[in-house]
């Protein structure tokens, strides 16, 4: 990026220096919209992963046995947190009013994180247009036929290649294994050892690259350009994913209706979801926007060292804009969110959906970290407790926000959605070592 047009920016837009000096801000989207609107993306689309979704699920609870009980659909529950809320109070001065939730999916079946949701789809729905194109099967068909030997030596002439920083490796690798697909995952230098110990384990090929994301991206999309046999899932840009993660939203409604949430003109809803390149906090946000319009507010969370999202939505530069562009070095040890780039596609779709976005430390991540173990007994990766501060940041800084949409005297029948993105899958020893780091007692470096 050129100087003249740097010191352009940080002269437009003040807040981009409380970002490049790592400062926590809360941005307010002065785009977002009542009326929603985006001609690059369909609830349409949204129907029909869901319907992708419901064709497999005969073949997914064989696959995975601890799908049984939930019929091979993969979803997580919500659940009521007040004793994180009390803690967090407490620690940070704050009050919080309305509910607290946590939706769980860091106990999505499969990988544990969001990325079983937009990543497993698209692996699904790869191998469904495959199969079907060849003529194996039909969508009237049962999917139980997908786990038999025939199939998985036809899936076996085919490569799925994808960049991560992890978690979108681990759910991709792990489905695309157990169809019998070859996995090529290209790892950022951020993925942690034992995203790459599982994967391989799991007969996938992992390639490391000493540098960030963008890189492994943008590699593994080369690579698999050259190989007609290889689909690569790309994080950037794919629709897929995007459907994928969208289908959330339509299964979150479902749960507030059989649990008696209320979202309507006195009872509003904030979702507030950790983002990295944009596609699962955006899938979620464009499918909760279209079924709740102006009665939710969202918003997304970055660590203060990789606030992409933030800068991209902010100067409508998207990924013409990086963080080192604003002298930031992407380092954090929240690995699912330490993108430099934000993605074209979804930066765009969001303009007008989302309400803002907001920065934390990685301190606050392992505070967080330990009071959420110490309170609830549950454990969440560094970056799925981005999430939590979103309600502190709105009481502390979002004044303004909440009196334009005239919701400071609804705060009390709101409803606020911490989305915990990710952490059932991390072993027990980095657990631990986690929560001594959170305690100030171990250094994290090289993990
Ligand atoms: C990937 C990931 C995110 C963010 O998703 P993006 O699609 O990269 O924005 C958040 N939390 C965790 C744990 C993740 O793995």
């Amino acid at each position: 990026m050129k100087n003249e047009l740097k010191h352009e920016l940080f002269h437009q837009f003040p807040i981009l220096k409380e970002l490049a000096n790592k400062h926590t801000v809360l941005w307010e989207n002065t785009n977002w919209q009542k009326e929603t609107t985006t001609n690059l993306f369909s609830m349409q689309e949204v129907d029909e992963a869901e319907e992708t979704l419901t064709r497999f699920s005969s073949y997914l609870k064989v696959a995975f046995p601890e799908l049984l009980e939930s019929q091979g659909f993969i979803e997580s529950t919500i659940q009521d947190i007040p004793l994180i809320k009390k803690a967090l109070e407490r620690k940070f001065d704050v009050s919080i009013p309305g509910q607290f939730i946590l939706k769980c999916d860091h106990a999505l079946p499969i990988s544990g994180s969001i990325k079983a949701r937009g990543g497993i789809f698209e692996v699904l729905r790869h191998a469904e247009r495959l199969a079907i194109a060849s003529g194996k099967l039909k969508k009237e068909d049962n999917y139980v036929v997908l786990g038999t030997k025939d199939f998985q030596e036809f899936f076996q002439q085919y490569t799925i290649a994808v960049g991560s920083t992890g978690n979108l490796g681990l759910s991709i690798g792990i489905m695309g294994k157990k169809l019998g697909f070859n996995v090529v995952v290209h790892m950022s230098s951020d993925a942690k050892e034992w995203k790459k110990a599982l994967l391989r384990e799991k007969g996938a090929t992992v390639i490391e690259y000493e540098a960030d994301y963008s890189v492994a991206v943008e590699q593994g999309r080369r690579e698999a350009e050259q190989d007609p046999f290889c689909h690569f899932i790309d994080d950037e840009n794919s629709k897929d994913l995007f459907a994928g993660y969208a289908v959330a939203a339509k299964r979150l409604k479902h749960q507030f209706e059989k649990t008696n949430i209320k979202v309507d003109e006195t009872h509003p809803l904030f979702v507030y979801l950790p983002c990295g390149v944009g596609g699962g906090p955006g899938g979620v946000a464009y499918g909760l926007r279209e079924l709740f319009g102006e009665q939710v507010h969202i918003f997304f969370a970055e660590p203060v060292a990789s606030p992409c999202m933030t800068i991209g939505l902010m100067t409508g530069l998207h990924d013409a804009i990086s963080v080192e562009d604003i002298g930031l070095d992407n380092k954090t040890e929240a690995d699912g969110l330490a993108v430099g780039r934000a993605s074209k596609f979804v930066g765009k779709v969001m303009e007008t959906y989302i309400s803002g976005c907001y920065t934390v430390t990685d301190e606050q991540l392992f505070t967080s970290l330990g009071l959420t173990m110490d309170s609830e007994g549950i454990f969440l990766e560094p970056s799925a407790h981005a999430g939590m501060f979103g309600p502190i940041q709105l009481m502390k800084n979002g004044q303004n926000y909440l009196e334009k949409h005239h919701l400071t005297n609804k705060m009390e029948q709101a409803t606020h959605i911490v989305w915990a993105t990710g952490g059932s899958m991390v072993p027990k020893e980095m657990r631990e070592k986690y929560l001594k780091f959170s305690r100030n007692s171990v250094n994290l470096q090289n993990e």
